[in-house]
């Protein structure tokens, strides 16, 4: 399925004033949150200062960053290579919350999701830098992995733990060495 995107011609994206998103049942409005507002965003659930849109309902906190409203709707990521995933707008499961496949915490915003393997990624984590050049601690370009080879113990060249298998880790093969993604 090919996206549309609508943009303008020097590539930038038109703000629009009022628009219907397909996570929310309210039409939201495009606006400017402030530290003050304390705004969550109903997609990443980060904090949300500067542009935004809101719902247009007062009795409604529903909000999303701008670039929130503007993620596409599927995604193929090269961790995940056998199905594209689909961006939900809350997690399938009935208690109302996923486990994120990359970083192992749970989300309960939106959720990129293969339903054939059960597989969730948050927002922020689908849009991970595949590269990770981190000199300071290694002397090597470092690399997404979602799958470390069997057998192989990493150490996180950032806090010396171990890494712990199944999640995702910036690691560098050649020399055994990983980078947690919360130490990147
Ligand atoms: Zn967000
Ligand atoms: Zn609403
Ligand atoms: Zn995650
Ligand atoms: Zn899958
Ligand atoms: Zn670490
Ligand atoms: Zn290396």
């Amino acid at each position: 399925m090919a996206m549309v995107m609508k943009s303008s011609d020097d590539g930038r994206e038109e703000t629009q004033p009022i628009i219907s998103h397909f996570s929310h049942r309210h039409p939201l409005e495009s606006s400017e949150l402030h530290e003050d507002d304390n705004g969550v965003c109903s997609g990443c659930e980060h904090d949300v200062v500067g542009p935004a849109y809101v719902c247009t309902k007062a009795t409604c906190h529903f909000l999303l960053h701008g670039l929130c409203s503007d993620l596409p709707r599927r995604l193929r990521h090269r961790c995940h290579p056998s199905h594209p995933l689909a961006l939900l707008p809350s997690p399938p499961y009935g208690d109302g919350e996923f486990t994120c496949d990359a970083c192992g915490r749970s989300g309960h915003g939106f959720t990129y999701h293969c339903g054939a393997c059960k597989f969730d990624l948050h927002v922020e984590c689908a849009s991970l830098p595949e590269i990770e050049d981190r000199r300071d601690v290694h002397q090597h370009a470092l690399i997404l992995t979602a799958d470390l080879p069997d057998g192989q113990d990493l150490v996180c060249c950032a806090c010396d733990d171990f890494v712990a298998k199944g999640l995702w880790v910036y690691c560098c093969l050649a020399c055994k060495c990983g980078l947690h993604l919360s130490c990147a």
